[in-house]
């Protein structure tokens, strides 16, 4: 078996990214990203301050916008107008998750699509499902770079995604399909789940369930990725996949932590100097 290190490609994609920004800072290009968040959600603060962070290492620069848990629908849609017409402004991330009373969907609609830095409007979904160029999100990005950093062949593999969240199932699947892999997409109506993740040469999870898949449920010798993040009452993070248990009978498997959730953000850099290169042309 042999660990896909995310924690390390992720560091190899940022210093190349690196050394892109400051050639584009030579052009007089600055890549800016602003971010979104709506309430003091505790797991939010720790992502966006990786965030932020990782722009900083990059050189990208991060505009924080932090709104109260009492923020109207019109407020948030007001901001993302003007972020919209903020010439420096390339990238426009809304933090999720954002307070039950008001609409998530509205507000990816809203943002534009060439700031859209996380794939998240339904013009940028589509492009991805038609197989144009598109700001693809940032989770099946990262999953697709990992596989293609490690060559690991896609097309024509039996690849099975657990999970069809807009955020990470749908769009992975779609990713796969556009590699050519013959796709299989599971939930939670899915009847006799292990008779078809036993038939994937490449299976994501990407659930929520603590060590979920079990040895008995992978093909020998598959590729499993492991987008699950549980955090167990001692504190220790935990995927969805029972890596002791499966490691031994596969050939490559994504750890939690260090596995998927530092591509993510690698990809949203990548997604931010996209956007700036593409409204500077
Ligand atoms: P959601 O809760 O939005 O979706 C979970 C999906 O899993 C649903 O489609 C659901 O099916 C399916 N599911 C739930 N139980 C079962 C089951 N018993 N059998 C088969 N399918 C099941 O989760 P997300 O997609 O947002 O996130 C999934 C996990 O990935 C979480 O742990 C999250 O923390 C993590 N994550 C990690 C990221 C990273 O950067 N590493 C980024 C984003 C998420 P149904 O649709 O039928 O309800």
């Amino acid at each position: 078996m042999e660990l896909l290190e995310g924690k390390l490609v992720s560091q190899k994609t940022k210093d190349e990214l690196k050394l892109e920004v400051e050639s584009l800072k030579k052009e007089g290009i600055n890549p800016k990203l602003a971010v979104i968040m709506v309430g003091n959600d505790s797991a939010s603060q720790i992502y966006v301050r990786n965030k932020n962070k990782a722009c900083e290492y990059v050189g990208i620069e991060f505009e924080e916008y932090l709104l109260s848990e009492e923020t109207k629908q019109e407020e948030l849609l007001e901001l993302i107008e003007k972020l919209n017409n903020k010439k420096e402004i390339n990238g426009i991330l809304l933090q999720s998750p954002i307070p039950r009373h008001l609409d998530i969907n509205e507000a990816f609609r809203k943002i534009s699509p060439e700031k859209d830095v996380d794939g998240f409007n339904p013009i940028n979904v589509g492009k991805l499902v038609l197989g144009q160029d598109t700001f693809i999100s940032c989770t099946p990005f990262g999953i697709i770079k990992i596989l293609e950093d490690y060559n690991i062949e896609i097309e024509g593999k039996n690849a099975v995604v657990i999970g069809r969240s807009n955020i990470v199932g749908k769009p992975m699947s779609q990713c796969l399909l556009n590699k050519n892999a013959t796709v299989t997409i599971c939930h939670s109506k899915t009847k006799d789940l292990p008779s078809i993740t036993k038939n994937a040469d490449i299976l994501v999870v990407a659930i929520g369930k603590p060590c979920f898949v079990t040895k008995d449920m992978v093909k020998p010798g598959a590729v499993v990725i492991d987008v699950g993040i549980n955090r167990m009452e001692d504190g220790k993070l935990k995927g969805d996949v029972d890596f002791d248990g499966v490691k031994d009978k596969v050939s490559y498997i994504t750890p939690v932590p260090g596995g998927v959730g530092p591509m993510t953000v690698a990809m949203l850099m990548t997604n931010v100097i996209k956007a700036a290169k593409n409204q500077n042309k």
